[in-house]
């Protein structure tokens, strides 16, 4: 076998790993080997005129699925957008809650069926758990991990200094490379979850993708 074969081999067993055990814990869950796959799946959920939360995630930023659900007739609501006023950034975190479908990535995805996320307001955090119709998470093999522990680990050692790099924040992990457990104000890392099964009247769809996507 090549070596671009032995990786894809490694990306679907993990992929699919993952998926059975997020099925275990009680998930809706699918792994596509390629992102133009996953895409079209995530589409799928998006129905004209719905209001569509955007969580902030680098792999749907990759994926291009803001566009793509403006285009299939929905209501984006991103706090993202570098158009908006620190007025409109909270109202729109808020409208989230209550949104018809909220797009997000996620930090980690263990093995054992977990989604484990690190956020600074909770915004993410609380929309996955409660409030919006329906949520689809849209992970890369990159972040899948053993545990709970691993995932915990893997944003310390990579999530979190990544994204205080990718957003300009000072703190001592963008000096470092790694997490320093600051204690200042403008740390990002402040709310700590961990989905360890679909949580009571939620409707989450994991979308798996065997391909290296977001921090
Ligand atoms: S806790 Fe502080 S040092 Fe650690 S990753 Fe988060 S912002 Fe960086």
């Amino acid at each position: 076998m090549t070596i671009p074969e032995i990786e894809k081999w490694h990306a679907d067993a993990l992929g699919e790993a993952a998926v059975s055990a997020l099925g275990k814990s009680g998930f809706d869950a699918a792994y596509f080997s390629s992102r133009e796959e996953a895409v079209r799946h995530a589409l799928g959920f998006v129905k004209a005129g719905d209001r569509v939360g955007f969580g902030g995630s680098m792999t749907v930023v990759e994926l291009g699925l803001k566009e793509r659900a403006i285009a299939a007739g929905a209501v984006a609501l991103d706090h993202g957008d570098p158009a908006l006023s620190p007025e409109e950034k909270a109202a729109t975190r808020l409208a989230q809650q209550t949104c018809d479908l909220f797009i997000s990535g996620s930090n980690a995805v263990t093995l054992d069926g977990a989604l484990v996320n690190v956020d600074g307001s909770g915004n993410r955090v609380s929309a996955l758990t409660f409030g919006p119709k329906k949520a689809v998470v849209l992970a890369g093999v990159n972040k899948i991990v053993a545990d709970e522990e691993a995932g915990y680990r893997r944003i310390r050692e990579y999530a979190a200094p990544m994204n205080n790099k990718r957003l300009g924040i000072p703190n001592p992990c963008v000096a470092k490379g790694v997490c320093c457990d600051c204690a200042g104000p403008i740390r990002i890392c402040k709310v700590y979850s961990t989905l360890k099964r679909m949580p009571a009247g939620a409707d989450i769809t994991v979308i798996i993708i065997g391909e290296s996507l977001g921090f």
